[in-house]
């Protein structure tokens, strides 16, 4: 490929174009859709997950799939783009020979202030005033954004696909007046789940562990992590032996995601420039090479 000097300035230029708008963008706070992340208190449910009542017998798991539409015939080993729902039985015992097994319920966090619609492009994810963080495959590009920004894994990319987008727990179970609770809750039969306002299930969780403190670690996971999210648990081990990620902090993500997500068009555009400087450097003009004329023998 032979690379112009004017096309070699062009480049430039749009690299630098690129690099303003990235520069004029990060000064911003709104997410890349230009709607600001939506912050505080709203009209929320949630769905109080009680690790001690839960026996494990996965009928959440299998609910949601019938609910989602998906397959039912697989045995997951986690969340994937086909499992939303998964019941992880956890073995938090460090003697091998003696396995004890804590069944977790594990699904998208429905956070407070998700960091998965502060990243997502073309806003595919949004957070709704029930608390639901509803997904649209419609919108996904498949960019995968979410899923570096989520501090809980969740959004799991479907390999499958010759389309790939990302699935997660939309509560779309609810969704178009389908059901007022969750498939999952609906179908618990230890009445491990429980759907409601977020602040009566923190009162509630908040009494549960008063009246049995040796039942319980005293903490709500969920109710302070990452800024808060709808989906809270309680547990009798501490949630680090869950699988649960530990340390998160209490502030909301978007604000440092946004942070390294806003550099990105800057970072694009220099690379950018980079590469044309190298493809024009390598393809420049080169000077041309001496060719022999063959000779014309005239015929006599
Ligand atoms: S809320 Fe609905 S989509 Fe989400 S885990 Fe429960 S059943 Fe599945
Ligand atoms: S858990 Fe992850 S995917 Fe779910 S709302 Fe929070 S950031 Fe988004
Ligand atoms: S249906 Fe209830 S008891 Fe059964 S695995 Fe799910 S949360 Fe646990």
């Amino acid at each position: 490929m032979n690379v112009s000097r004017r096309d070699f300035l062009k480049l430039c230029g749009s690299s630098a174009a690129l690099v303003g708008v990235g520069a004029k963008f990060s000064e911003t706070p709104l997410g890349t859709t230009g709607k600001a992340v939506p912050t505080g208190p709203r009209y929320e449910y949630g769905v109080l997950i009680d690790t001690t009542k839960c026996v494990g017998c996965k009928t959440c798991q299998q609910a949601c799939k019938v609910a989602n539409g998906l397959p039912t015939d697989e045995r997951p080993t986690g969340l994937s783009a086909t499992t939303l729902c998964f019941v992880d039985m956890k073995n938090i015992s460090a003697d091998v020979s003696k396995p004890a097994i804590k069944p977790v319920k594990r699904q998208c966090m429905h956070c407070e202030n998700p960091a998965c619609v502060s990243v997502c492009p073309v806003g595919a994810i949004e957070k709704k005033e029930n608390g639901a963080v509803a997904y649209d495959a419609d919108k996904c590009m498949g960019c995968r954004y979410c899923m570096m920004a989520c501090p809980f894994g969740v959004p799991k990319y479907d390999w499958n696909s010759p389309n790939p987008k990302i699935n997660k727990c939309s509560q779309a179970c609810m969704a178009e007046g389908k059901s007022k609770t969750p498939a999952c809750v609906s179908a618990c039969p230890a009445k491990a789940l429980t759907y409601g306002n977020r602040e009566e299930l923190l009162l509630a969780a908040k009494s549960r562990i008063s009246q049995d403190p040796t039942k319980y670690v005293p903490q709500i996971y969920g109710e302070k992590e990452i800024g808060g999210t709808t989906m809270l648990y309680l547990s009798g081990v501490p949630f680090e032996q869950l699988g649960f990620p530990a340390g998160l902090p209490l502030e909301a993500l978007p604000e440092l995601t946004w942070n390294v997500q806003s550099k990105i068009p800057v970072v694009l555009g220099t690379v950018l420039t980079l590469l044309s400087g190298i493809a024009w450097w390598t393809h420049r003009r080169q000077p041309a090479k001496h060719v022999p004329v063959p000779v014309q023998v005239e015929a006599e």
